[in-house]
C-alpha cells in the first residue's frame, strides 16, 4: 500500500495532476497507519484500517478519477477483487457474518462499478493516456495479487489438513498426554490442580496446546479431543481416591466453546463421572468468557445441570472478556480465575495491580472464590494474598508437570496444619 501510493503519488505530480497525486499520499498514509498498528501488535486494528482505508479509496478513486471513456474501459474497481479475496481469506477467524458480510460488500461495490462506468460528473477525471498506462499496471498487479492470495489459501488449507490428520492419528495411538499443573491454598498446601494437554509427537516433540487447540477448534476435532480430556481426567480422580493426599485433589480440566455448546455435553459429563465412579464436586470446568457469550440463555441452563451434580466451575482468563457484572450474577460460577496478564502487571503497572485487586473484591462480593494464575514472583503471590486471594497456580509452585512428578510431589509435600 505504502509502495503503490508512492509509486502513483510520484508518477502523477510529475504529470502535475496534483488532486490525484493528493489521493495517493493519502493511500500512503494510511499504508503506514496499517504498519504501525501492526508493529505494535493490534493486527485486527491494522486489518480493519486496511480493508476499510482501501475499499474506500478504491470507490472514491473509481467514481470520481478512474471513469470509462468511450476508448479506455476503468482498471480501478478490479482491485474490489483482491480486496474480497484477502478478506476472505484474513478474515477466517471471525465469525461468519461478519467474514461474509465483508466479502459481500467488496463484490458487491465491484458489481455496482462494473454495471455502470460511468462516473460522478464535474470531478476531473484522470486523462485518457494516464489511464491507457495504468489499465496494464493496474491489471498485473490485480491477477498476481489474486494468484498470491490463492496460493496462501491452499498453502494454508493444505497445512490445515495435515496438521488435522496428525491430531486424528495422535489420537488413535493415544499421544495426547495430560500434565498436570498444582494449584494451593494461601497455607501453601495443594489442593488441587489443573489438567492441561500436551501432545506427544514423534516428529516435533512436545506439542503445547497453543499450537493445535485452534486446528482442533476450527475442524471439529476439539470434540473427540476434549471427551479423552475428560475421560481421562475422571480415570484420573478414580485412580487417586484411595490415596489420602491425592484423594483430596480438586482436578481442573479446561472445556471449549464447542463442547459446551453440544446439546448432549451435561450427559457426556455425568457419563464420564459415573463410569469413573467419582462424586462431581472433584471435578472442574474452566470455561473462558467467549464460551458464554454465544448462547447465554443455553449455556446456563447447562451450568446449572452441571452444578446440580455437584460439579464446579471456573471462569478462566477471568478480567480478558467482556463479561459484566448482569452476565456474572446469571451464572452459577463457583470460582473465577484471573488471568495471568494482571498477576505479570502487578508490580510494574498500576492499572494491573488495580484490575486484579478489582477482580478480587468483585469475586468476593459475588460470593466466589477466586484462583490467581502465572505467579512467578514471590511478591505477586504476597500481594494477590494480601488482597484475598485464597488459591494460587503458577510457576513460583510448580510448572505443567507429568503424572508421576506431580504425584511424587504431593507426597513429598510437608504435612499441612490440617494433616
Ligand atoms: P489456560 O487454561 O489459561 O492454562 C494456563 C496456561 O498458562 C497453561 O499453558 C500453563 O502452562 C500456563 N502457565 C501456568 N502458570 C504459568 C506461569 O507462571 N507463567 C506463565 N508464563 N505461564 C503459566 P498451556 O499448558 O500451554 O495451555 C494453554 C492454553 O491451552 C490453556 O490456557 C487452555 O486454554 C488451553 N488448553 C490446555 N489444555 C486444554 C484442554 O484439555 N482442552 C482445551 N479445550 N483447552 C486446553
Ligand atoms: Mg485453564
Ligand atoms: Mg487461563
Amino acid at each position: 500500500m505504502l509502495a503503490l501510493g508512492l509509486g502513483w503519488g510520484m508518477f502523477f505530480l510529475l504529470k502535475g495532476v496534483r488532486l490525484v497525486a493528493l489521493c495517493e499520499l493519502a493511500l500512503m498514509l494510511l499504508g503506514a497507519a496499517v504498519v504501525v498498528s501492526a508493529l505494535r501488535e493490534r493486527i485486527r486494528l491494522a486489518a480493519w484500517l486496511a480493508f476499510i482505508g482501501l475499499f474506500v479509496f478504491v470507490c472514491l478513486f473509481s467514481a470520481l478519477l478512474d471513469v470509462q471513456t468511450a476508448q479506455i474501459p476503468r482498471s480501478t474497481h478490479l482491485f474490489l477483487l483482491v480486496l474480497a479475496a484477502c478478506a476472505h481469506y484474513v478474515f477466517r477467524s471471525e465469525a461468519p457474518w461478519l467474514r461474509y458480510g465483508l466479502v459481500g460488500l467488496f463484490l458487491a461495490a465491484f458489481v455496482v462499478f462494473a454495471a455502470m462506468p460511468q462516473g460522478i460528473p464535474g470531478h476531473d477525471a484522470i486523462a485518457d493516456d494516464v489511464r491507457r498506462i495504468g489499465i496494464w499496471v493496474n491489471l498485473l498487479t490485480v491477477v498476481a495479487s489474486l494468484l498470491v492470495v490463492l496460493h496462501l489459501q491452499e498453502s494454508d488449507s493444505a497445512a490445515h489438513r495435515a496438521l488435522h490428520r496428525a491430531l486424528r492419528d495422535a489420537l488413535a495411538s493415544r499421544r495426547f498426554v495430560l500434565f498436570y499443573q498444582p494449584q494451593r491454598d494461601a497455607q501453601g498446601r495443594i489442593v488441587g490442580a489443573e489438567a492441561l494437554l500436551r501432545w506427544r509427537d514423534p516428529k516435533r516433540g512436545l506439542v503445547a496446546p497453543g499450537d493445535f487447540i485452534q486446528a482442533a477448534e476450527d475442524t471439529g476435532f476439539i470434540l473427540p479431543l476434549g471427551q479423552w480430556v475428560l475421560a481421562t481426567a475422571c480415570q484420573q480422580l478414580r485412580q487417586w481416591r484411595a490415596h489420602p493426599r491425592l484423594g483430596q485433589l480438586q482436578l481442573s480440566i479446561n472445556v471449549s466453546a464447542l463442547q459446551l455448546r453440544q446439546p448432549d455435553f451435561v450427559p457426556q459429563v455425568l457419563t464420564a463421572l459415573q463410569h469413573a465412579g467419582i462424586e462431581g464436586h472433584r471435578l472442574t470446568l474452566e470455561l473462558t468468557e467467549s464460551v458464554l457469550l454465544d448462547d447465554l440463555q443455553s449455556a446456563v441452563a447447562k451450568m446449572r445441570a452441571l452444578r446440580a451434580a455437584g460439579i464446579q466451575l471456573s471462569l478462566d482468563d477471568f478480567g480478558t472478556g467482556y463479561s459484566s457484572l448482569a452476565y456474572l450474577r446469571q451464572m452459577p460460577l463457583t470460582e473465577l480465575k484471573i488471568d495471568r496478564a494482571f498477576v505479570a502487571g502487578i508490580e510494574t503497572d498500576p492499572h494491573a495491580a488495580s484490575i486484579a485487586r478489582n477482580l478480587l473484591r468483585l469475586g468476593h462480593d459475588l460470593g466466589i472464590d477466586v484462583i490467581a494464575e502465572g505467579i512467578e514472583e514471590h511478591a505477586q503471590y504476597a500481594y494477590l494474598r494480601d488482597h484475598g486471594c485464597t488459591r494460587f497456580q503458577g510457576y513460583l509452585f510448580g510448572r505443567p508437570m507429568e503424572r508421576t512428578d506431580f504425584e511424587a510431589l504431593v507426597d513429598a509435600a510437608p504435612p499441612s496444619p490440617m494433616d
